[in-house]
Parts: structure tokens; C-alpha cells; sequence
């Protein structure tokens, strides 16, 4: 009898974590690290993506801003960690299907362009665009909820991830404007051999 009414008293008292933030707001304090298990995927899974995108780009304009944004994606998936670890969470990754949708999508255009062509870097521009958009959304969306949750440290650290998302974004896009997409249109169209 005494052991039945422990255990009931064990379920009715569930323990907090980080009771300071956002007033216990558990499910969207839940929303918040869901959506930082998905971003952590997709960053961990951008690590092994970009690398194929710049060695497959045909400018060293289009590879060496590559290789930055390569660089940064390593210090973000870090900064990630350090979100889980004010958290008090163990950091943890969690299949981002869109992600994953845009990398293939990036890797398509690999195969459908020439190597060589001004087209094919244009085409990798906007599969990185793509993907930086998704990035911005994401980041933009959890600076906020972490605002929300009082989560003051958390928020300035995905922040500065943030930042290196839209750079990267414009850097794309003038790299795009400036000189690719021109080439690329000069371009003649060649014949497939099937
Ligand atoms: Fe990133
Ligand atoms: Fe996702
Ligand atoms: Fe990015």
C-alpha cells in the first residue's frame, strides 16, 4: 500500500526544468528546442553538403564564398551546442525533412548542369539561396522565441548565426548579379548525349 501511494506521489509532482523562463511555458519552451534539434541537423547536414557544392561550382568567386559560409556552418553547429547547453539539454539532432528536401534539390542541379558552365554556378546559387532563406526563417523565428522564454543568452548567440545567414545570402546574390548570371546567358545550349 505504502509503495502504490509513493509512486502516485512520484506523477503528481513532475520536476521543472529552468523554471525562470517564460513562466513555465512548457509546450513552447518544447516548440523552441524541437525546432533547435532541426536546425542542428541541418546544419550538421550542410557540413557535409557544402563541400560537394563547392567543388562542383565552376568560379573561384562562387567556390571562396563557399568556403567561407563552410567555415562559418561549422562554428553555427557549435554555437548550437552551446544553445543546448545553456538550456541545461544535451545537444540532439533531429531529421529537418526540408533541409534535406533543399540539399537534394542542390545536388540535383549538380547533375543537370554541365560541368565547367557559368549556368551550373548559377543554379548552385539558388539552391544555396534556398537554403539560406530556410536558415533565415529559422533563426529569425528562434532569436524571437528565445526572447519570449527569457532565454537572453541563447537569443544573442543565435543571432549571430542570424547575421551570417543574410550576409551569406547577399554575397549570393551579388556574386549572381554581378557576373554569373550574365556568362551563364551567353552561354550556347549544348546537346545532350543520351
Ligand atoms: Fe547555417
Ligand atoms: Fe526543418
Ligand atoms: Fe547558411
Amino acid at each position: 500500500m505504502a509503495k502504490a501511494k509513493s509512486n502516485t506521489d512520484k506523477k503528481a509532482t513532475p520536476s521543472k526544468r529552468n523554471p525562470g523562463a517564460g513562466e513555465g511555458n512548457s509546450q513552447l519552451e518544447k516548440l523552441f528546442t524541437d525546432s533547435l534539434k532541426d536546425i542542428y541537423w541541418a546544419e550538421k547536414a550542410l557540413t557535409r553538403s557544402l563541400p560537394k557544392m563547392q567543388e562542383a561550382a565552376t568560379t573561384n568567386e562562387l567556390k571562396n564564398a563557399i568556403e567561407e559560409h563552410i567555415a562559418q556552418t561549422e562554428e553555427q553547429v557549435i554555437r548550437l551546442e552551446q544553445v543546448f547547453e545553456l538550456l541545461g539539454q544535451k545537444a540532439q539532432a533531429k531529421k529537418c525533412d526540408a533541409m534535406e528536401g533543399l540539399i537534394s534539390e542542390g545536388e540535383s542541379v549538380i547533375e543537370d548542369t554541365e560541368e565547367g558552365s557559368r549556368t551550373r554556378d548559377a543554379g548552385i546559387i539558388m539552391a544555396a539561396q534556398k537554403v539560406e532563406h530556410y536558415e533565415i526563417a529559422t533563426y529569425g523565428s528562434l532569436v524571437q522565441l528565445a526572447l519570449t522564454l527569457g532565454e537572453n543568452e541563447a537569443a544573442e548567440i543565435l543571432g549571430q548565426t542570424l547575421e551570417e545567414e543574410k550576409q551569406t545570402d547577399k554575397a549570393l546574390t551579388e556574386i549572381a548579379e554581378n557576373d554569373i548570371n550574365w556568362a551563364a546567358e551567353q552561354e550556347e545550349e549544348t546537346a545532350r548525349k543520351n
